[in-house]
């Protein structure tokens, strides 16, 4: 917290440093982070592989400009593209995830000659003019407009509401295929499918934005892997570096084909994809998406069991898990900070939003469950 920071807001918990899934005060007072660095540490703090990495880095070169070849930037390129679904060949790295989204929707336009961009209700884009103009709340956007628009926002979750908006004038649809911000929404099945084909039909773009869902959390490396969909473009960020701001767009050939002149002056630098390509190769080879899949299945159980009637609902994939609280979230959040060391998020108004890295294992999953149990029942 800065005093002369006058966007972000101060949190009473001054914190020193981070190990795994634990940030600890200069005291030593350990906390669980649930959320507190909003999903971009998936191995947990300070991982020892992402900081060998970007020292050996530092000390070798910080920075030089994307077109020259330097092997941390073709190593990341390479196992990050190896990393999405067969069909997404192309990539280009950017700065974070709202320079993600901008990339995607301007290479939709591109590519397809239109203008049109669809986007859901409850979505969370970024806060760049052109993502955010595809973001859903209206706090966020009005007091900046007029933004980059064209944008149609249909019902998320809906397939006949996203079928009948999507036509010859669509440049792109943009999806979270869950959606993080918005409050942990799990579509129905079927329904990226329906984005797959109807987007198919009108040759227009499926985005998805991945820059929350990504980087193994639900159980795969990415969401669509869960439903089987290959989007046209995939961005993310957050957890792509484990900490070190970056993001990334993979995308089919024939987006590729069609992209006009993009780029920016810290792309691909060689610090950023030394971290990329260590976080990739350790989640790939140590297999954490699978843990991920395990670890959330196993604390939506706990939490289910113990919440039961004190909240409405438990609900996301893998380790991306949001409860539907009863009241506000954020004096539960706050609750539970306080008085149990546990740093959660609110997504929304009544839903807590659960993040944590990758590697937490089943003690911290109970003591979270303990924690929440305590401040649910307490409240109610
Ligand atoms: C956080 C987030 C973004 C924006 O990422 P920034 O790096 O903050 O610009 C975009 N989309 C989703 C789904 C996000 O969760």
């Amino acid at each position: 917290m800065s005093d002369h920071d006058f966007v972000s807001g101060g949190k009473p918990i001054g914190i020193e440093r981070g190990e795994g899934p634990y940030l600890y005060t200069a005291d030593e007072t350990a906390y669980i982070d649930a959320g507190a660095s909003f999903a971009c540490t998936p191995l947990g703090h300070s991982h020892p592989a992402v900081v060998d990495a970007v020292c050996e880095q530092v000390e070798n070169l910080i920075f030089i400009d994307s077109s020259y070849p330097v092997q941390s930037r073709e190593d990341a390129y390479a196992s990050f593209v190896a990393s999405t679904p067969d069909g997404l060949d192309q990539a280009w790295f950017c700065n974070s995830g709202t320079e993600a989204n901008e990339a995607a929707l301007k290479f939709a336009r591109s590519a397809t000659g239109e203008s049109k961009i669809v986007a859901a209700t409850r979505s969370f884009h970024g806060r760049t003019m052109g993502a955010l103009a595809a973001t859903w709340k209206d706090k966020y956007k009005k007091p900046y407009e007029p933004l980059a628009g064209d944008v149609e926002f249909v019902p998320y979750g809906d397939s006949e509401e996203l079928a009948a908006a999507v036509d010859d004038e669509t440049a792109a649809v943009i999806l979270e295929p869950i959606q993080g911000e918005g409050g942990i929404n799990v579509p129905p099945a079927g329904y990226l499918e329906t984005a797959r084909e109807v987007t198919d039909d009108a040759g227009a773009a499926l985005v998805f934005d991945e820059v929350q869902t990504g980087m193994g959390r639900t159980g795969s490396m990415w969401a669509c892997q869960n439903a089987g969909v290959t989007p046209d473009i995939l961005t993310t960020a957050k957890g792509l570096g484990n900490g070190l701001p970056v993001g990334a767009v993979a995308v089919r050939d024939w987006i590729a084909d069609g992209a006009a002149s993009h780029n920016a002056t810290f792309s691909g630098g060689p610090v950023v994809t030394a971290a990329v390509h260590a976080t990739i190769s350790t989640l790939v080879e140590e297999e954490w998406p699978a843990h991920a899949a395990e670890m959330g299945e196993y604390l939506t159980a706990e939490l289910e069991a113990a919440l039961g009637d004190e909240v409405r609902e438990v609900r996301g994939e893998g380790l991306l898990i949001g409860i539907e609280l009863k009241r506000g979230a954020n004096r539960a959040a706050r609750d539970l900070a306080m008085n149990h060391q546990i740093l959660a998020l609110p997504a929304g108004r009544t839903v807590l939003r659960l993040l944590p890295p990758l590697v937490i294992d089943e003690a911290d999953a109970d003591q979270l469950v303990g924690a929440l149990a305590e401040v649910v029942v307490s409240e109610s």
